[in-house]
């Protein structure tokens, strides 16, 4: 064994080394490319990354790139902002510059932000009043350093209490009056941020003309005084002289005169009249404008005085053939509160114009109550006035009752007067707690009326109506005024009587075939009868029946009733309780009527040879004159006192009967 060995040997192992080297090629070519893979995957991910990271890095630039051009355009909007903040800011402060009154803004923690040159420039000479200061500081200013007059109040107080003002929701307004004569009205707000906004508005003007127009008013007050003072005192020293005038002219007129000297004394006594009227109006208007008229409210018969009113001006209606009527509900009141002066005025003025603007037909005054009546009592009184005159065209209806106000035309002017009449009486009306109105239509006539208001208490004093004689059960009323005749009529059916009514001698002869009449009502002055015409109705009434005329000549009328047996003449227009105690004398059982007939007048009681001893006491001479010559020829020691003080001391010595 060991021999082979030793032959072989370096060939077995060169080979065997020249196997394990080709093995350990082998091994390292194996080894290398194993290594070559793993190198060419490796370079391979490795180029992936590159690429991919040469992507992102794409990306990220492009972004980058994006960024800063978006970085550009925020750049460039915030410039714009700025600018626009800038410019914002600027109009705001030359805004507030433009105002005239102090303006500032505080923040919630009542710094001042923003003020405006008349705002700060109160505190001129005070540098730290500027953006940054506090509100405290500034009222210290204002308070300790003398700028604000502050009425007497402590300086910390007065501080302390407008600090307090801000303290509320709703900062009420305050008055400032510097001592620098300036005042100021501080008008505070709290805005809902917060902050505190002030306006401080210079009043100083405003109070100077508030202070002028006061005292302008105080001296027009005392120049209205002044002058209804004045026409108070002048109304006395006008009427004076006036009464001279107008009792001169009367007694001139009793004198001889030939027509010429009567034509002048009866001109200047018509003319002092009508002058005695225009003064008494615009007496009463000034008064009225003076607020100087006073009403004194006493109970009052109203449907007497509305009779007295249309007996007084009843001769001007029977001059112009005009009819007078009253028509008065006879459930209203009896006694009413009213100024009866006042009262009688309006009608007076009313009813008077009533038959200066009518030339025929009839001026009828009607009283009727209003609102409760017939429970008891009325609200409201409504009187109206109605006539059949010339009218007054619509478009003048708005201002009659302006003072000075007259219907401009033809037909109108004709008539006198101050247009002054209608103002006055609505304005008394007013004062009376009533209302005025008027209805009219041009050539058709008008009617004026007004209210009266009736108090309570005095309503239910409701008059019952009186009683018609038992024996009245058939009444004739003979009458042409229609109107006339249909309110009679109507009160005589509501006191329970028959009535047979109408305007002619045949409506008489009818009735009395058809039965007996009880008592004749005859309107003497139908169809503005004569004498004839009045005998001719006359003639048909048998002489023994009862017969009440109508008349407005109570004098004249009795002498032509001649041989009739009962008969009663009462005024026209005729008041129902006129007319009840008339059928109450005529027919009445002897029983005292409700309502009698004034007492006839008392005979004068016997004249002795004695003159009467009359003292009279007047401070004009003129109207001692008028006076001295008035009475001249009556048996009377006439004594004149020129003054008070005399008056007294001459009454005691001389004991006068007047
Ligand atoms: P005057 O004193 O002028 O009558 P009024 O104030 O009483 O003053 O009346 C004013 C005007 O109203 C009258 O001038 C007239 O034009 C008109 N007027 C008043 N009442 C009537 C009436 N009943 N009919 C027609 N016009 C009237």
């Amino acid at each position: 064994m060991n021999s082979s060995f030793s032959l072989s040997d370096p060939v077995a192992r060169e080979r065997r080394a020249r196997l394990r080297a080709e093995k350990l090629l082998e091994q390292a070519r194996a080894d290398l490319s194993a290594a070559n893979a793993l190198l060419r995957a490796h370079a391979f991910a490795l180029s992936d990354q590159v690429m991919s990271q040469r992507a992102e890095l794409h990306d990220i630039r492009s972004h980058a790139q994006r960024l800063e051009g978006m970085n550009t355009q925020v750049a460039q909007d915030l410039q714009v902002a700025h600018s626009v903040a800038d410019l914002a800011d600027l109009r705001l402060h030359e805004a507030i510059e433009t105002i005239p009154d102090g303006f500032a803004v505080f923040d919630a923690a009542q710094t001042l932000v923003l003020a405006n040159q008349a705002y700060l420039g109160v505190f001129d000479g005070f540098s730290e009043v500027r953006q940054g200061i506090g509100y405290w500081r500034i009222l210290e200013i204002c308070a300790f350093e003398g700028l604000v007059d502050l009425a007497g109040a402590a300086p910390a107080a007065w501080v302390e209490q407008m600090a307090q003002r801000w303290q509320v929701d709703h900062i009420h307004p305050v008055e400032l009056h510097f001592t620098n004569g300036m005042s100021v009205r501080l008008m505070d707000r709290r805005v809902p941020n917060g902050d505190y906004v002030s306006l401080v508005r210079n009043i100083t003007q405003t109070l100077r003309y508030q202070a002028e127009l006061i005292d302008a008013q105080t001296r027009a007050e005392a120049g209205a005084q002044a002058k209804s003072a004045f026409l108070a005192n002048m109304s006395h020293e006008i009427r004076t002289p006036m009464n001279g005038i107008i009792g001169m002219a009367d007694l001139l007129a009793e004198t001889a005169l030939d027509r010429e000297q009567q034509l002048y004394a009866d001109t200047i006594r018509s003319s002092g009249q009508a002058l005695v009227t225009i003064i008494n109006d615009i007496l009463d208007f000034s008064k009225m404008d003076a607020g100087k008229m006073d009403l004194y409210p006493e109970p009052v018969d109203l449907e007497k005085l509305v009779h007295e009113v249309m007996l007084l001006l009843a001769p001007g209606a029977r001059s112009k053939g005009l009819e007078l009527i009253l028509d008065f509900d006879m459930f209203l009141p009896r006694t009413i509160m009213a100024d009866p002066g006042r009262v009688r005025q309006v009608l007076t003025n009313l009813v008077g114009n009533a038959i200066k603007f009518t030339q025929t037909g009839y001026v009828l005054v009607r009283a009727v109550g209003v609102g409760t009546v017939g429970r008891g009592g009325a609200d409201l009184i409504h009187v109206t006035v109605e006539d059949t005159g010339i009218g007054i065209a619509p478009d003048d209806q708005d201002n009659i009752f302006l003072e000075f106000r007259q219907v401009e035309e033809a037909a109108n002017r004709r008539f006198e007067g101050t247009g002054l009449g209608l103002a006055i009486s609505k304005r008394i009306v007013t004062l009376m707690g009533g209302e005025m109105w008027l209805e009219s239509q041009l050539d058709i006539g008008s009617c004026f009326g007004f209210s009266i208001p009736v108090p309570d208490p005095l309503c239910a004093e409701r008059p019952q109506p009186a009683a018609l004689p038992a024996r009245l059960r058939r009444v004739l009323v003979i009458s042409d005024h229609l109107i006339s005749r249909g309110i009679l009529e109507r009160a005589l059916v509501a006191a329970g009587v028959e009535v047979l009514a109408g305007a002619q001698t045949i409506t008489i002869d009818r009735a009395l075939t058809q039965g007996p009449v009880d008592l004749v009502i005859l309107d003497a002055e139908s169809d503005n009868a004569g004498d004839a015409t009045l005998q001719r109705y006359l003639s048909h009434i048998p002489p023994d029946c009862a017969l009440i005329l109508l008349s407005s000549a109570l004098s004249t009328i009795a002498g032509q009733l001649g041989a009739r047996g009962a008969w009663q003449v009462v005024a026209k227009p005729a008041l129902w309780r006129d007319l009840v105690s008339a059928m109450d004398v005529l027919l009445g059982d002897g029983a005292p009527c409700t309502d009698p007939l004034p007492p006839p007048p008392q005979d004068p009681p016997p004249r002795t040879d004695a003159p009467l001893t009359v003292l009279y006491a007047e401070d004009n001479a003129t109207n001692r004159l008028v006076f001295s010559k008035m009475i001249k020829d009556l048996p009377v020691d006439l004594h004149f006192a020129v003054n008070g003080r005399e008056a007294v001391s001459m009454a005691q010595d001389l004991r006068p009967d007047l």
